[in-house]
């Protein structure tokens, strides 16, 4: 026990030095970043198409998806009109600031208003891992249950916005809204929210002005 501890702190540190060096690059180039988290499932890569679409002739979107294995969601991402580079972690639940800074290699940032870091469908560690964003997103959906921010903690705790996808499920699903809502106010409290459909659009125009309005806010800072 006494030796494993500095370990962790060690490669924690490392990846927060990282991070620190990625933002700095969205910072120069005036890029808003986004990392967003979800369980598998959840619909990050439907929100992404969704947000790209829905900003196109608005907002340039560049798109980096952490995923195990394939390019699908990638694949997704640029065929909705984004610039699109996928990372394939071989295994590893979570994406890091060292994946990230390889990905931005191959990403002109001067030609993008923002990037959305599709991370790895996992409730747990992405959110230990800086990435060098400056928000963090995380999308629930209906199915996965109205425990989750009970459950995952870490996750729930720690993001800027949680964005509820799925609501057209509502009446077909055991979820509780308010008690889903009540576990994250207890733990996130007064975070931003967005309750949506990305297969029906509901909900959507809300989300678009608001990242909308960050990106531009982010342009001026
Ligand atoms: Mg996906
Ligand atoms: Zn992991």
């Amino acid at each position: 026990m006494t030796k494993r501890i500095p370990v962790v702190e060690k490669i924690l540190s490392v990846n927060d030095r990282l991070a620190l060096e990625n933002q700095a690059r969205f910072d120069s180039a005036g890029v808003l970043a986004l990392n967003f988290m979800a369980s598998p499932g959840a619909g990050k890569t439907a929100l992404i198409e969704q947000t790209v679409k829905g900003l196109q002739g608005q907002v340039r979107i560049g798109m980096i998806n952490g995923d195990i294995a394939t390019s699908l969601d990638a694949d997704r991402a640029q065929a909705a009109g984004a610039t699109a580079i996928q990372i394939n972690t071989g295994g590893d639940c979570h994406l890091d600031a060292v994946m990230v800074q390889s990905a931005l290699a191959q990403l002109d940032l001067t030609a993008l208003d923002l990037v959305i870091i599709e991370n790895v469908g996992n409730l747990v560690c992405p959110a230990e891992f800086k990435l060098g964003t400056h928000r963090s997103v995380l999308v629930a959906s209906l199915p996965e249950g109205d425990d989750k921010p009970y459950k995952y903690p870490g996750m729930y705790r720690g993001v800027d916005v949680v964005v509820i996808n799925k609501i057209d499920l509502l009446p077909y699903v055991p979820f509780r809204m308010d008690f889903f809502k009540k576990g994250i106010e207890v733990l996130n409290p007064g975070v931003t929210q967005f309750e949506l459909s990305c297969r029906t659009g509901e909900g959507i125009p809300a989300w678009l002005a608001w990242l909308e309005k960050q990106v531009r806010e982010f342009k001026e800072s």
